[in-house]
């Protein structure tokens, strides 16, 4: 009998060592020490319930950071909340998960909130603290109910197929995924990883997260500003990774003169379909990436793609990678049975990196077997190596003549395709085929589409049932924040103009 792998382990930051950086401030892990202390402190003092969640409503600052990191350390468990979005919409979110404390940088008085609310400046560098109060022994205490089945934060999905659900997330599948990823991206002490990314989602947080584990740093940014992501890349010799979706690589790459310095290991690419050609021309201007897949529910990336150098033809660019051991994949049927190696069909997911069922949904049933297999709602095939390859949501999959056809196959053929900048492609119902291809794309700037022209290019490139039967013209393709394409809303722009 195989017995059951051991949760994976870390060693404690050093105090010295660099824990947070941004425009303005350099923080050690010992300013993090002692703000948690402070934070520790006000939930004692207040008499809090640690076991429910803290909302932290705030857009992304130094102190979110602390206070993301020290419920983390604390085993105090959070939800972020975008601060962007409306105020009925942040109490709607608030209604959903019962929290035991808000803390927020805007409007503490907000009329709808049910519980009590918090400035995000009580918290400022351990002010809150007495010079004479040393809460160490608390601290330590506190610290030692603390185990890897607690949950240590609830997050939204992306909301790209419909209204966002809740994940509750267990540490230990921060644990498993920190550790697969160190084999393809460890920073070290004092090597900053970039963090753009919102922190209301699981990618943002995740950064954080792994830079404690492994006691390196983050590169705090407020928004993705182009010149000074280029400059940070090239010039600063500390600055050894960053996350990004695609959509921000994309918009790097469009830059000639984007490079990375020597020292710079890799940008972990994951979040939303990868564009081959893009990952392509990284590697032939000598920008390393580490193409992911993973989700909310897998706490972020469940496989990746190791580094390739240049030349290196032996792995496929187009896929994302083996499934992180000791987590296991399989491809199954519509009826839930295993297919063969090669297969294409829905992707199933069962391990330690596994979320075990939405906050409060009943029909939980839908999503896993009686083994526990998760159903990911996604679609694609793994190879001999067992590499694995998306092709598309389930419910993105356009099935025209009893063919599967792949939108983002179709949208990767149309982008070689001149003038096409961008593209989206969805399935319109069609009396004979089912559905009909259907693509909406944008074109470059001052140019116009011809349809019968690209759609004569597309058949060198893709079987003449994935062309799609139509074109039409957009000035942008509807993307949510984390650019994903949002193909009800391209539907609803493609039947206005058929
Ligand atoms: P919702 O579940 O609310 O509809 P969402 O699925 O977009 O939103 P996330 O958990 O943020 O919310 O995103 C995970 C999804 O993103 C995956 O299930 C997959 O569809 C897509 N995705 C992630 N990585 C990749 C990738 N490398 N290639 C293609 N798709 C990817
Ligand atoms: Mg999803």
């Amino acid at each position: 009998m195989s017995s059951a792998p051991s949760i994976p382990s870390f060693h404690e930051p050093l105090p010295i060592d660099v824990f947070l950086e941004s425009a303005v401030h350099t923080y050690i892990y010992d300013d993090l020490r002692q703000f948690e202390h402070a934070f520790l402190y006000f939930f004692k003092e207040r008499n809090l319930n640690f076991d429910r969640p803290v909302a932290l409503l705030a857009d992304s600052s130094d102190e979110l950071v602390f206070l993301i990191a020290s419920c983390w350390r604390l085993g105090i468990p959070f939800v972020t909340i975008d601060a962007g979005l409306s105020a009925r919409e942040q109490s709607q979110y608030l209604q959903q998960v019962r929290v035991e404390l808000i803390i927020c940088d805007q409007d503490p008085e907000h009329p709808d909130f049910s519980c009590p609310t918090v400035h995000i400046s009580r918290f400022a560098l351990a002010k809150i603290l007495k010079p004479d109060f040393t809460p160490e022994p608390w601290v330590k205490d506190h610290k030692k109910n603390i185990n890897p089945d607690q949950i240590f934060g609830y997050f939204f999905t992306s909301g790209t197929t419909g209204i966002p659900k809740i994940v509750p997330l267990k540490r230990r599948q921060v644990l498993y995924g920190a550790k697969a990823s160190e084999a393809n991206i460890d920073p070290g002490r004092n090597q900053l990883w970039l963090l753009s990314l919102p922190l209301h989602h699981v990618g943002g947080v995740s950064v954080i997260l792994r830079s404690l584990l492994y006691g390196s740093g983050v590169y705090r940014m407020d928004t993705f500003d182009i010149s000074r992501v280029t400059e940070l890349l090239d010039k600063k010799q500390h600055m050894v990774a960053a996350s990004m979706v695609p959509t921000m690589l994309k918009r790097l790459m469009k830059r000639g003169d984007f490079s990375v310095h020597d020292h710079f290991m890799a940008i972990l690419l994951g979040g939303g379909p990868l564009d081959g050609t893009l990952v392509d021309e990284c590697f032939n201007r000598g920008i390393p990436v580490v193409a992911s897949y993973g989700m909310t529910e897998t706490c972020a990336q469940i496989a990746a793609n190791p580094l390739m150098t240049v030349g290196d033809l032996s792995r496929p660019r187009e896929s994302v990678g083996q499934v992180f051991s000791p987590n296991r994949i399989e491809i199954r049927d519509e009826s839930a049975q295993a297919l063969e190696e090669g297969d294409s069909g829905q992707i199933w997911l069962k391990g330690p990196q596994v979320f075990e069922g939405y906050y409060q949904t009943k029909n939980q049933g839908c999503f896993f077997d009686r083994d526990g297999w998760f159903n990911t709602g996604d679609y694609g095939h793994l190879n001999h190596r067992g590499e694995l390859f998306i092709e598309a949501r389930r419910t993105d999959l356009i099935v025209s003549g009893g063919e599967n056809v792949s939108p983002l196959e179709v949208e990767q053929a149309l982008r070689k395709v001149a003038p096409v900048q961008e593209a989206a492609v969805v399935g319109v119902p069609d009396e004979e085929w089912g559905q009909k291809v259907v693509a909406a794309v944008v074109a470059k700037k001052g140019q116009h589409i011809d349809p019968d022209a690209i759609r004569q290019k597309l058949r060198s490139k893709i079987s003449s049932f994935k062309v799609p039967k139509q074109i039409i013209q957009l000035d942008a393709i509807p993307r949510n924040k984390t650019g994903k394409v949002l193909r009800d809303k391209v539907q609803e722009s493609i039947a206005s103009r058929l």
